[in-house]
């Protein structure tokens, strides 16, 4: 079950300059009204570029994401050839691709803020990556929800119920879950693997699949000779953002924000350039803000709102406990100031993630909150392999992997993993 959200806030200000503010609806031909009241032809423009990404989509899905092409000779094939739409136009940037269809900074912005989800910015992405606005523009943005209802007859939503559901579905086809439990050592042995838990334990699998960030894996769980890479392939990665992540519980609703805000300055470019070019926290963020409450009151007491903010940042940034409180006041400032909503005296709960946390917690390169960006030299073949070809019978899975970055490439990563598995095991 899935209710279809709307991003943005109210359209309360026209887009003529700074502190604009716009309401990306769920429903396309209110979209495309928006778009030309902008600007001129943008409406037109608007329709021509959803057309190309469409089909972008659709071949991409068809002949790249969901078929493993994991060798050059995969795509040395003619009918493959013939439908890829990475002709040398799209190998330029989303930047190049964008300005070919509208002026107005902001509308670029509405139609390459998702880069940011695939761990690049406008500069270092691909123009095929536009396919990704079908999916935004056309196929819509939903909010998941329970099918069961929970002990209080609710049917709780977000990520979460994905995740759940998948637990439910894998406990059915017989599969164990053991959590909570980190992996210090995989090394071959003449049958099967070694697996060393943190305390010591140890279990024999036939075969691994690791889900674990994959530079970890390579240069802290397996032996050198059991490596595909050396320091300097991991070294030389360029690696998805981090993020500062402020969670908020707060007293009452907040009107001034929808389900999805995005503030944006109107230049972003020096933002971006503190994530790839010159690593720094960014003086003028752009940034994510969340309120699920705002669609499922399952997840707030009566009379509150839950938020969250989310700050992609450089990775490998330094976040000093001084370093993150000074970022909080900036960045509760900014909200007071660009989204209309002063937060601060009414908050109940809060929690703060950030660089150190996705080290600690996940194990992550350099505090990656995505994996593997998707520049050119990182994209398709250029990513690492799923199946090792170093060691028989190890495999990888998920976001360093193909197809890439995010829950819906992962899930898909795990699909070729599992397939490709399976074919060496018949
Ligand atoms: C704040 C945030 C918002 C996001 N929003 C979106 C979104 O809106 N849409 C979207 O599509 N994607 C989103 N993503 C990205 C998406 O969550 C990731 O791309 C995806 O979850 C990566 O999946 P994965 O399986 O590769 O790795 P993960 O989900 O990171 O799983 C890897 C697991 O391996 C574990 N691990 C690491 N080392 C070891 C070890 N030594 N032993 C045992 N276990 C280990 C980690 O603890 C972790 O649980 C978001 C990410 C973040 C951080």
């Amino acid at each position: 079950m899935a209710v279809p959200k709307s991003t943005g806030t109210e359209n309360r200000r026209p887009l003529d300059g700074g502190g604009a503010v716009v309401d990306v609806a769920a429903d396309r031909a209110t979209n495309r009204e928006l778009f030309e009241s902008i600007e001129a032809g943008a409406g037109e423009a608007f329709d021509d570029y959803l057309a190309t990404s469409e089909r972008h989509y659709e071949t991409a899905m068809e002949k790249f994401v969901y078929e493993d092409r994991s060798s050059l000779r995969d795509w040395v094939d003619l009918d493959v050839m013939r439908a890829a739409p990475v002709g040398v136009k799209l190998m330029r940037s989303m930047q190049g691709h964008v300005d070919d269809y509208f002026e107005n900074p902001k509308l670029q912005q509405i139609m390459q803020y998702t880069l940011v989800f695939l761990g690049g910015s406008p500069k270092n992405t691909p123009a095929l990556y536009n396919m990704m606005s079908h999916v935004d523009f056309n196929m819509g943005v939903y909010y998941p929800t329970a099918v069961e209802p929970n002990e209080n007859g609710d049917h709780p939503g977000g990520i979460g119920v994905v995740v759940d559901a998948f637990v439910d579905l894998c406990r059915e086809l017989g599969v164990t879950f053991e959590t909570g439990v980190e992996v210090d050592e995989i090394t071959r042995r003449r049958h099967g693997f070694s697996v060393v838990d943190e305390s010591g334990i140890e279990r024999r699998p036939d075969r691994v699949v690791v889900n674990a960030d994959y530079a970890h894996a390579e240069r802290e769980l397996l032996p050198e000779h059991e490596r595909q890479y050396d320091a300097d392939y991991w070294d030389d990665r360029t690696y998805a953002p981090s993020a500062y992540l402020l969670y908020l519980g707060v007293e009452g609703d907040v009107p001034e924000l929808a389900h999805h805000t995005l503030v944006l300055p109107d230049d972003w470019d020096p933002h971006f350039d503190r994530i790839f070019e010159d690593p720094a926290w960014p003086d003028e963020p752009a940034y994510y803000l969340c309120v699920p409450s705002k669609t499922d009151d399952t997840v707030t007491p009566e009379g509150h709102s839950n938020l969250f903010v989310l700050v992609p940042i450089a990775p490998g940034l330094e976040d000093s406990p001084a370093q993150r409180e000074r970022f909080r006041e900036r960045i509760l400032d900014d909200v007071a100031e660009h989204a209309d909503t002063d937060l601060r005296d009414r908050i109940v709960f809060e929690e703060e993630f950030c660089v150190s946390d996705f080290v600690d917690r996940y194990n992550a390169t350099q505090g990656t909150a995505l994996g593997l960006a998707h520049t050119l030299r990182q994209t398709a073949l250029a990513r690492p392999p799923n199946r090792s070809t170093a060691v028989d019978g190890l495999y990888f899975t998920g976001s360093f992997a193909t197809p890439g970055i995010g829950v819906p490439m992962c899930l898909i990563s795990g699909q070729h993993t599992a397939e490709t598995l399976v074919e060496d095991v018949n």
